[in-house]
């Protein structure tokens, strides 16, 4: 071990890992000695950061920001095809029902985060529930269903801030018609997995999907994906992220700000409410938090290498399915 090295680890109070064993308690420069030891690997940049797209209404209670801008639907961000986000807002007491009513979905999965407020669901399967802060409803509307998403009863009635996002995910063309239904995922099933680190006081990582070092995700899915929930409470701490080769990764600063490196001395900072497409290549990922309290989204998933036919509330894979997805609903043959 050069003494440089020692020096480096001394000064980020982490001596004690010196011991040569590989964890995701190591700092940054630690973790990349122990990736290099089995497969080269190498940081990824950022490829694009997407302009931001003027917020519209959904209904009447969700004022969205499309995250992902004119690359919704493309191949480039396959497997995910739109992102909305809510911003923290605030809604005063009312008994008016405040959401989009009835709607269909085919082809694909719709995530719905709420982080902070209450949003209730009910849908042609019969289910309804509600998603209350750090829930997550993951919905596989496969071959159609039909539902309707207000903010809660109680929650109009009292008022009070919402901040939620609603993530598009598609269907492989064998799962397109698989049979709808939910995964109604609570803030406590949601594992936190510490930060490389190791201090939980740092902030932790929401593994809502796929896996993050060794931890196991909450949802299931159809393919690969890592939907992870970044909590950064200290600033100035590199983190070093371990990301599946050829996965497409996108980033979402939901709060703070973030600086990544692409280890060639290219910096990149992203604020708030800011998107990345980041490179392909690379395996590793590094960011630091530039504010304390930073929240940011990370998006990766396997893409599904198959065309995308996208009409409404539809996604299928030619226009001819979308074609028999309208004509199934508005002949009452969908959602049951
Ligand atoms: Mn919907």
């Amino acid at each position: 071990m050069p003494r440089g090295r020692r020096s480096i680890y001394r000064a980020l109070g982490l001596v004690a890992i010196l011991s040569g064993a590989c964890s995701p308690l190591l700092a940054v420069r630690a973790q990349e000695d122990c990736a290099a030891a089995s497969t080269p690997m190498i940081r990824k940049a950022i490829k694009q950061v997407l302009p931001a797209a003027p917020k519209h209404w959904v209904g009447d209670g969700f004022h969205v920001h499309p995250v992902f801008s004119n690359k919704a639907f493309s191949a480039e961000l396959s497997p995910f095809l739109m992102f909305d986000y809510a911003a923290p807002k605030y809604f005063g007491p009312s008994s008016k029902r405040r959401g989009v009513g009835q709607h269909p979905h085919r082809g694909f999965e719709t995530v719905t985060i709420a982080f902070s407020g209450e949003i209730e669901h009910a849908d042609s399967t019969g289910q309804s529930d509600t998603i209350r802060a750090g829930d997550v409803q993951w919905m596989t509307a496969g071959r159609g269903i039909i539902h309707e998403e207000f903010m809660s009863t109680e929650f109009s009635k009292a008022g009070g801030e919402l901040e939620m996002c609603q993530l598009w995910l598609n269907l492989p063309k064998k799962h397109k018609m698989a049979k709808p239904g939910y995964q109604a995922i609570t803030n406590q099933q949601i594992p936190n997995a510490p930060l490389p680190s190791g201090d939980p006081a740092d902030g932790h990582v929401r593994v809502i999907a796929g896996s993050y070092n060794s931890t196991g995700g909450a949802a299931t899915t159809f393919t690969p994906v890592n939907l992870w929930d970044i909590v950064m409470r200290t600033a100035s701490l590199p983190y070093l992220f371990e990301i599946p080769a050829g996965h497409n990764t996108v980033l979402f600063v939901r709060r703070g700000s973030i600086e990544v490196s692409d280890g060639g001395g290219s910096n990149q900072q992203l604020g708030g409410q800011q998107v990345a497409i980041l490179e392909q290549p690379g395996t590793l990922l590094e960011i630091t938090a530039l504010e304390s309290d930073t929240s940011v989204l990370l998006l990766g998933g396997e893409p599904i290498d198959e065309p995308i036919a996208a009409r409404g509330p539809f996604v299928m894979n030619t226009q001819a399915e979308l074609q028999q997805a309208n004509d199934d609903f508005r002949n009452g043959r969908m959602g049951r």
